[in-house]
């Protein structure tokens, strides 16, 4: 098949998140298995300033690289639009012309294909800044010989974000007022260009099996439930995978020691290394919890800044490592003043730190109130490390009371009561042995997840 990926961030040209992650490792996996990929991004600063692999201008407005085997990534350079620091926004905010900016990238990739005579099976789609390639295809390009055979699959990586924009920007767009209704873009008088994605793709995912359901409902569907629900045979769920050429506690240069399911103690010697960098008593007995994340309510610090000083009080160590609300900064520079002996806080971003606290944790914490895939999980049970869930998305879907645990109601109370749960756990040495042997088993592989896209794909085409 021959298939475009349309994003707004892959790695290694422009990451903010998971996003990046999926659209970087997926047509990698897609041209293992025989297929043929093409990549459509936005040509962003960070994009041009890359070195490895070089990005080349290929022609006016257009630049290309080359990542995997053979797979050509286009970049629709507007020197206007995304030469600039940020990718969506910067410190004070979004930038005030993002519909500006995604319709353009939208508008071009289906130019380029043109001009490139690349006549796709699939464009495959992700969260509203691409969203208007499927609602261009049903409109704009509905009698284009050339887009006849082409089909669309659009991925939700989190819906929160849905692209709202004031009704005075919709003739931008260079659609017919038509399309500006409740069944379709509008969203209580605002244009909402992850609906429109949601009404004209064929087939809609999420990033895992439960979240594909859980946004069906009012709880979690941000008011995307109904048209969701009007469309409910065609939503499906397919759990990221995780990069274990990056993620493999064997392999892995950032850790103070390789180790591996053979050998599971040495573990041990990260945990003590963390301890130390940490400023923390270096005690094997202690569990040690960690957090790599976004400190913002989605990630369940809501319950985490409720429940802090008495989880402070258990018999436990504490390393946080993440950035965000500035809300939580501070409750949790304060219980660090409190407890200097328990809590360890970084407030930045750091890769090398990430890893080392996944390799030295025995128990890694991700209470989210809602997550459409989480990566933090599967990193931590190839790390050995019990990862602690609120049972939503694609935690329930990869977490259970065997290989970690899990909690179902979200509230302090039960997140407490859970790390008291693991705490106990943790004293039993031979259980917990098990416990973390069976995560460290698991295997979340891009190949198998990559197998799911194709019949999505091979079903779209059938439509
Ligand atoms: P999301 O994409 O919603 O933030 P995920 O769990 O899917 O959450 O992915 C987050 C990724 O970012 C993980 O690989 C995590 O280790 C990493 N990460 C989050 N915060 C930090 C940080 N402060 N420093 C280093 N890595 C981080």
């Amino acid at each position: 098949m021959k298939i475009v990926i349309a994003a707004s961030e892959a790695v290694p040209f422009a990451k903010t998140g998971g996003l990046a992650d999926v659209c970087g490792a997926l047509p990698l996996a897609l041209e293992k298995q025989g297929q043929e990929v093409i990549i459509v991004m936005p040509g962003y600063k960070a994009a041009h300033n890359l070195k490895q692999p070089a990005v080349k201008r290929l022609k006016e407005g257009i630049s290309i690289s080359r990542i995997g085997k053979n797979i050509s990534v286009y970049f629709i350079d507007n020197d206007e639009y995304f030469t600039r620091d940020g990718l969506y926004g910067e410190k004070n905010g979004d930038y005030k012309d993002n519909l500006d900016r995604f319709s353009y990238f939208c508008r071009k990739t289906l130019e380029l294909l043109k001009e490139l005579g690349f006549e796709a099976d699939i464009i495959h789609c992700h969260d509203w800044q691409s969203a208007l390639i499927p609602i261009y295809l049903k409109t704009l390009y509905a009698e284009d010989d050339f887009y006849k055979d082409t089909k669309t699959l659009f991925t939700i990586h989190n819906i929160g974000y849905q692209g709202l924009f004031p009704k005075q920007e919709f003739p931008k767009l260079g659609l017919s007022w038509n399309v500006f209704n409740m069944e379709m873009l509008e969203y209580f008088d605002k244009i909402n260009i992850l609906k429109g994605g949601i009404v004209f793709s064929d087939l809609i995912n999420t990033v895992s099996e439960t979240y594909s359901k859980e946004i069906q409902t009012r709880q979690f569907g941000f008011g995307m439930e109904g048209v969701l629900n009007k469309r409910s045979d065609y939503v499906f769920g397919i759990i990221n995978g995780l990069d274990y050429s990056i993620w493999d506690p064997l392999t892995d240069k950032k850790i103070f020691q390789t180790y591996s399911f053979k050998n599971p103690e040495d573990k041990y010697a990260n945990k003590e290394q963390l301890q130390r960098v940490s400023k923390l008593p270096v005690k094997k007995t202690v569990p040690l919890l960690g957090i790599v994340s976004r400190l913002a309510e989605q990630k369940g610090f809501d319950i985490v800044a409720d429940g802090i000083d008495e989880i402070c009080k258990l018999d436990l160590q504490l390393v946080i490592l993440g950035t965000g609300d500035l809300k939580y900064h501070k409750i949790l520079e304060q219980m660090v003043k409190k407890y200097p002996k328990v809590i360890s806080l970084n407030l930045k971003f750091d890769d090398t730190l990430a890893h080392r606290i996944y390799a030295g944790s025995d128990i890694f914490l991700m209470p989210s109130k809602y997550e459409p895939c989480g990566l933090g999980q599967m990193i931590s049970f190839k790390y050995g490390t019990a990862p602690l869930v609120f049972k939503t998305g694609g935690l329930a879907d990869t977490v259970n009371d065997k290989n970690g645990f899990v909690f179902d109601k979200y509230s302090k109370d039960e997140l407490i009561k859970a790390i008291k749960k693991a705490i106990k756990a943790y004293k039993d040495r031979v259980q917990w042995k098990e416990l973390v042997l069976k995560g460290m088993k698991l295997n979340f592989s891009w190949a198998e997840s990559a197998k799911k896209y194709i019949e999505l794909y091979e079903r779209a085409k059938g439509k």
